[in-house]
């Protein structure tokens, strides 16, 4: 209704051009962007946008390539439990592979930056596991570089290894292999390589493309052929940053203290955060009082892959919030209440979720070309089956991706990775756990169960075509 008056036309015309291209609205239904875009298109009007999105109000500009400099590499640790990411990032923190400042790092603040003997610099975020690290790129922040996959090598290639491989590959961040343990007597490092080798990775040295490196986190082993091989990947990616702007970045952790109020860690991805700068993050914003960095001395200001804790924060921002410097406290006050009104109008809901009823849609009005789907199931002979039919759906306008499967009830990482990808989940003889329920709901996931292969197939392929049934 509110678009045909702005555009001075009867109101049935709107929906019945909305139903032309596949999309049932009612007379007060609030459409999106591109939907609108159209549709105005049909009427001979052009769009423009004005500030309609919060975000669009702390867009930074592009940065000129002569700007640029090179940056330390973000580097996240994930693996099966046990199979040994603390020990490894507890050593590389506590040794003397660190060029001189041995043992010096005593904060656990979230994220550390190391310095090598070469001079060269690594950033480690100190909260590891794929959780963590679906959980920020759901909330928008792409934070890691490079992603180490720590596989124990007196164990196996266990489900959680697969899931960390998967989370990595669906940020579309290089992997390097640790192979861990191999001080232990039971170790068999080549078990685990012909295990990757299984799964479509194969390591250099049997001829591959993916770095390995044979590792004790417990003894030091390998962990600096490691870091050089980290490097190595990162020079590939060839990261650059422009330390004379206004800072952003994301939130890693936050928390209430005590005596000094709210604390958040903060990583910059661009740009250089000084101490009486303006943040906003998420709701939350507020004059930096003071930063600590990881050795907790006090510094001044902080650049591209650095983190430090900041005070002067209004609240506790969520890990994963993207935070921007503002020119005035105004400013960030008058965001931080648009996106307050935001949340609420949405119920909560922060990012733009996919539903199969919406991918019909979304492929009538082009532009989409891939549809992510994870399944979960019971056994690994249907996963198998359900996720090839799924992939041989794909036509030329659309690619189905199974950007995860596995057997099991499906998990709130599940869910998180679905929100971080654009995903469908899929469940074949499973049923999500409550906490995932919970999680889905709140987050607009959307979870299908199904009891017939048939049916899964029959359905995504119905939704393709714009045609899924309406839900009962
Ligand atoms: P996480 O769950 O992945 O963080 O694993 P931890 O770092 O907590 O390690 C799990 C267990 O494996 C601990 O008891 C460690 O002492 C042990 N561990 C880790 N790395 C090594 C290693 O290289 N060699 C040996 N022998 N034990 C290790």
């Amino acid at each position: 209704n509110e678009l045909a008056v702005m555009m001075d036309v009867p109101v049935t015309q709107v929906i019945s051009t909305c139903m032309s291209i596949g999309i049932m609205v009612s007379i007060n239904q609030r459409l999106d962007a591109e939907t609108i875009n159209l549709v105005a298109e049909e009427f001979g009007f052009k769009t423009e946008y004005v500030s309609a999105e919060v975000s669009e109000a702390v867009n930074e500009e592009e940065d000129d390539e002569e700007d640029l400099v090179p940056r330390a590499p973000i580097v996240t640790v994930m693996g099966h439990v046990d199979h040994g990411k603390t020990s490894l990032l507890d050593y590389i923190r506590k040794t003397n592979v660190i060029a001189g400042e041995a043992g010096g790092i005593t904060q656990h603040i979230g994220a550390y930056n190391v310095t090598l003997e070469s001079g060269r610099h690594i950033t480690f975020l100190d909260t590891p596991g794929h959780e963590a690290f679906t959980a920020m790129r759901a909330r928008g922040a792409q934070v890691t570089d490079i992603a180490i996959i720590i596989i124990a090598a007196d164990d196996d290639i266990m489900p959680q290894t697969k899931e960390a491989i998967n989370h990595a590959m669906a940020a579309g961040v290089p992997i390097v292999f640790a192979i861990n343990k191999v001080d232990k007597p039971a170790a068999n490092p080549d078990k685990i390589k012909e295990g990757l080798a299984a799964m479509n990775f194969l390591v250099e040295d049997w001829g591959g493309k993916y770095q390995s490196q044979d590792i004790s986190a417990k003894k030091g082993i390998g962990v600096e052929e490691l870091l050089e091989k980290v490097l190595l990947e990162a020079e590939m990616l060839d990261l650059k940053a422009n330390p004379n702007r206004k800072a952003t970045g994301s939130i890693i952790e936050s928390s209430l203290d005590k005596g000094r109020g709210y604390v958040a860690t903060v990583l910059v991805s661009n740009g250089t955060l000084h101490v009486g700068d303006i943040v906003l993050a998420g709701t939350n914003y507020g004059r930096v009082k003071a930063m600590f960095n990881e050795r907790n001395q006090r510094v001044k200001e902080i650049g591209p892959a650095q983190a430090a804790t900041i005070l002067g924060l209004n609240g506790a921002p969520t890990a994963g919030d993207t935070f921007h410097v503002m020119d005035t406290e105004q400013e960030a006050r008058e965001i931080t209440n648009k996106r307050e009104q935001l949340q609420r109008e949405q119920g909560l809901r922060t990012q733009k979720i996919l539903t199969l009823d919406e991918v019909g849609r979304r492929i009538a009005l082009g532009g989409f070309q891939e549809l992510n789907v994870i399944v979960k199931g019971d056994v690994d002979g249907s996963i198998e089956a359900l996720s090839d039919s799924l992939i041989k759906l794909s036509t030329e306008k659309i690619a189905v991706n199974v950007i995860h499967k596995g057997v099991g009830q499906i998990s709130e990482s599940d869910v998180a990775l679905a929100a971080a990808s654009e995903a469908i989940i899929i469940g074949f003889q499973v049923r999500p756990s409550a906490s995932a329920r919970k999680m889905a709901e709140q987050q607009g996931v959307d979870i299908r169960l199904y009891s017939i292969i048939y049916d899964a197939i029959e359905e995504v392929k119905s939704a393709m075509e714009g045609m899924l049934a309406p839900e009962v």
